[in-house]
């Protein structure tokens, strides 16, 4: 079956890019990658059917050249130009470029990623559109409240407060204060990061909701006019305002608050004159169950399988029939979720070392397979990992009929796993499946720095006979445990085991390096 499109390129790398040219694929239309000097052996350049080399290793100079990747586009002859997240994906001035050049930009209107853009300015325009915004103060539309006009009114807002940047993203550009001594100290660290990371030194302030959850709402929406939402994904698990688990449905809503939340989400998106995928997201006070309208990401979403998997929708699929101008085919009451998806995001860092992004080479990379699970990964197992971008490695992401039976298979599937040559996350975000607050759902925005205080710097400390086991097979070499047909390797639990060293070895190479992790990581 032909495409709505004949070829479509991807702004983007990593994992997204290469959930993306699997869209193309299955929908027969052909793709094109965009890489930068870094990224010449990337999974996604060897996956896409063409690609094109933008720049150099900085993203300033290559993925988040506007110039460079529109030429890129006209040469490679694409129609449609798919940008991601992160990077190009909410920058409206790209989203016009595609647009002047003749090609079809896979998200909504420069016009409404220019509503939601900036945060102080979304919020103006939610309050405005009655949707609940936390209470707090961005000044007038379009102006940069001083310091002096900031410190004025913070006393109205109360404390803790929050020092926000209207170009905020990433958990950055943000400062909570706990008492109004420390306000002006935290109005200039915060402007000086937003600066240095988006160019743009705006501040506003909202109240600080302690001990918040935070839910969102995928929107779909099409060029006629019909919008829906696809129901809600909890954000809780994050460390320093960076999301790392994500489920659906949330554990705190009821059937009651989720509907008032959806319907004021797709209300939010109607005010924006939003189509394509979007994100509305919200805080919600765990005390008064009072939810605010925190921004909208005008793009896909990096945990946007969750929503796939309990809706039964592939939101690339959709976000590319829809650009192509088709209408949606089904309403409100045709959407239905069913059982309880989580994903864990396996991120190529260091939690011994402060969560220090960590490269390296992939010498082993087993992803968990059996029913239910979904692995969305932008490496292989031989790949390089450099420094140079965003290190989300995978995502694993789960099914399963109900919450208890979801956590059970995750917690499976991330001990049938093996991640040998990268330092990750992988020991880390087992720990936060195994809790019991997380069992029970008893989760918040500041969990994990309340709960885990103090234990992130310490090793692992896996068990003697996993490190014999990693040591043994590392000495023996990458061929005895890459071959399929070995007990070894068709041992799920012996090579997750494996992988238990991987966390404090330096050297992987050196069967002694295990043994020396193992004595460092018991004085941990
Ligand atoms: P999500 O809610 O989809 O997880 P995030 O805020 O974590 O959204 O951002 C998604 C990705 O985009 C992350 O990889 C993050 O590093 C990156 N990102 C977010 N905002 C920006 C930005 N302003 N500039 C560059 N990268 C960004
Ligand atoms: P970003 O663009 O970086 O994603 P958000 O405004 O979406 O910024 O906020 C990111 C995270 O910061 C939230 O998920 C939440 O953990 C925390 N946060 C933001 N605003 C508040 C608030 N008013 N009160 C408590 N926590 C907040
Ligand atoms: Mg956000």
């Amino acid at each position: 079956m032909a495409g709505p499109f004949s070829k479509i390129l991807i702004a983007n790398r990593g994992e997204i890019a290469v959930r993306i040219i699997r869209a193309c694929r299955e929908m027969g239309i052909a793709s094109v990658a965009v890489h930068s000097e870094a990224d010449a052996g990337a999974m996604h350049v060897r996956m896409a059917d063409e690609a094109a080399l933008i720049g150099p290793a900085p993203a300033s100079e290559s993925y988040l050249s506007i110039v460079k990747i529109i030429e890129a586009a006209r040469l490679s002859g694409a129609d449609a130009v798919h940008p991601g997240y992160g990077f190009l994906s909410e920058n409206a001035a790209f989203a016009e470029a595609v647009r002047e050049a003749g090609l079809v930009f896979i998200g909504p209107s420069p016009a409404a990623m220019r509503a939601m853009g900036d945060k102080a300015a979304a919020r103006q325009a939610m309050g405005a559109a009655g949707v609940p915004i936390v209470p707090g103060y961005h000044g007038l539309p379009g102006t940069s409240p001083s310091d002096e006009e900031l410190c004025e009114v913070a006393p109205r807002i109360g404390y803790p407060l929050l020092v926000k940047a209207t170009a905020g993203g990433g958990g950055r550009g943000m400062r909570v204060v706990s008492e109004s001594g420390a306000l002006t100290e935290a109005l200039a660290a915060a402007r000086r990061e937003a600066i240095h990371a988006f160019g743009d030194g705006t501040l506003f302030l909202e109240r600080y909701i302690p001990r918040a959850r935070h839910v969102e709402i995928q929107v779909l929406g099409d060029n006629h006019g019909n919008l829906v939402h696809l129901f809600e994904r909890e954000c809780s698990v994050q460390r320093r305002h960076q999301k790392i688990i994500e489920e659906s449905p949330s554990p705190f809503l009821d059937d009651e608050l989720r509907a008032l939340m959806s319907r004021t989400a797709v209300k939010a998106a109607r005010a924006a004159r939003y189509t394509n995928a979007g994100t509305v997201e919200f805080i919600v006070d765990p005390v008064t169950r009072s939810f605010y309208f925190l921004e909208m990401n005008t793009r896909l979403q990096v945990e946007h399988p969750v929503t796939e998997l309990v809706t039964g929708l592939d939101l690339v699929r959709w976000q590319i029939r829809v650009a192509a101008g088709e209408p949606l085919p089904f309403g409100q009451e045709d959407i239905r979720a069913r059982g309880h998806a989580i994903e864990c995001r396996l991120y190529a860092e260091d939690p011994s070392r402060g969560f220090l992004p960590a490269g390296g080479s992939l010498l082993r990379f087993v992803p968990p397979a059996g029913p239910g699970l979904r692995v969305d990964a932008g490496f292989a197992e031989g790949d390089s990992v450099g420094l140079h971008y965003d290190p989300l490695l995978a995502k694993i992401i789960c099914l399963a009929e109900d919450r208890p039976a979801a956590i059970a298979r995750m917690r499976q599937a991330l001990r049938r796993m093996a991640v040998l040559g990268v330092v990750t996350n992988w020991e880390f975000l087992r720990r936060l499946v195994d809790e019991p607050d997380f069992e029970e759902g008893k989760v918040h925005t500041t969990w994990i720095e309340e709960r885990l205080a103090g234990q992130e710097h310490e090793e692992g400390n896996p068990p003697r006979e996993f490190l014999a086991a990693a040591a043994l097979a590392l000495h023996e070499g990458r061929d005895r445990l890459s071959g399929t047909g070995s007990p070894r390797a068709s041992d799920g639990s012996a090579i997750g085991d494996v992988s238990a060293s991987h966390h404090s070895t330096r050297d992987h190479f050196s069967p002694w390096a295990a043994s020396d992790a193992f004595h460092s990581g018991r004085k941990g």
